[in-house]
């Protein structure tokens, strides 16, 4: 398996998100019936109420719209990141149920990120990590074989395994979510791998709902930027390129 890169997919989402949270919204303040809310926003109000709306930080109506992502190759040390967002829904492949030993990895070793930074020194410090992988691939056959040799023996053997170690992850969260999600994520501080995975999810949720998503991204792109001592101090021009990729 080796050497894995970030693949991130837009699965199922709700249909026609923005005449959903436009409906929701034109609801909250017109006379209207459900059964007249019913029949949808013409497509050229929707921007109009969803703009008014979230202008107006009445955020709760982009709740009504959800997006499903599959991921895969990305690191345990991603999914501990990504599954601190509480209000978003989580499947994640077992590490107890599905084994890493060679025999069914169909390769040398489990699937694994190399870190940016292993990239960047070169070669060589790549093929030191992934030595050091292999290594790892040892000591879990080994303790694998000593808890019986069968998938009993998955859930303590996975222990002397990395963060590294490549997982998949199904993740579902409203829009609302997403939004603060892409605030903290596609921020400059926050971590690589996050942030180049938050940063797919926004281009992909940008292409079904572009004006809910319009102006997501990174804090500053709705303001000021919010981290203070820590800011990157490049505001400017992470604002515009949000902005310009809408
Ligand atoms: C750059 C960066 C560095 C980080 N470093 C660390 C670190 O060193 N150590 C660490 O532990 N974490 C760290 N984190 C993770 C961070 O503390 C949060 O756990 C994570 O970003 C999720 O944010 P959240 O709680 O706002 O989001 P969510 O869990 O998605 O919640 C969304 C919003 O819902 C509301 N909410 C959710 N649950 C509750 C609740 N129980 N009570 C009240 N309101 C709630 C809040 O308004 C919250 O902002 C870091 C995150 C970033 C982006």
């Amino acid at each position: 398996m080796g050497n894995k890169t970030a693949k991130v997919r837009l699965l199922r989402h709700t249909p026609n998100p923005e005449e959903l949270v436009a409906m929701s919204a034109r609801l909250c303040y017109s006379p209207s019936s459900i059964e007249e809310i019913s029949e949808g926003v013409s497509r050229k109000d929707q921007a109009g109420f969803i703009n008014k709306i979230m202008d107006m930080g009445h955020l709760t109506v982009l709740e009504h719209a959800s997006f499903t992502f599959g991921i895969e190759g990305v690191s345990r040390s991603l999914l501990a990141q990504i599954t601190r967002h509480r209000i978003a829904s989580f499947s994640v492949q077992s590490q107890r149920y599905v084994g890493e030993t060679k025999s069914q990895n169909q390769g040398d070793t489990f699937g694994y990120v190399v870190p940016k930074k292993v990239k960047l020194l070169g070669e060589d410090a790549v093929e030191d990590f992934c030595n050091q992988m292999s290594q790892m691939q040892k000591w879990y056959d080994q303790w694998v074989e000593r808890f019986g040799g069968d998938r009993s023996g998955y859930e303590d053997a996975r222990f002397v395994l990395p963060n590294a170690a490549e997982t998949k992850i199904i993740v579902t969260m409203n829009a609302r979510e997403l939004i603060h999600f892409f605030n903290l994520r596609c921020c400059d501080r926050a971590q690589w791998e996050i942030r180049a995975v938050a940063d797919e999810m926004l281009s992909q949720v940008k292409q079904v709902a572009p004006t809910i998503f319009e102006k997501a991204g990174p804090g500053c792109v709705g303001g000021p930027c919010p981290e203070g001592n820590l800011s990157c101090g490049k505001a400017k021009e992470v604002k515009e390129r949000y902005l310009k990729n809408g």
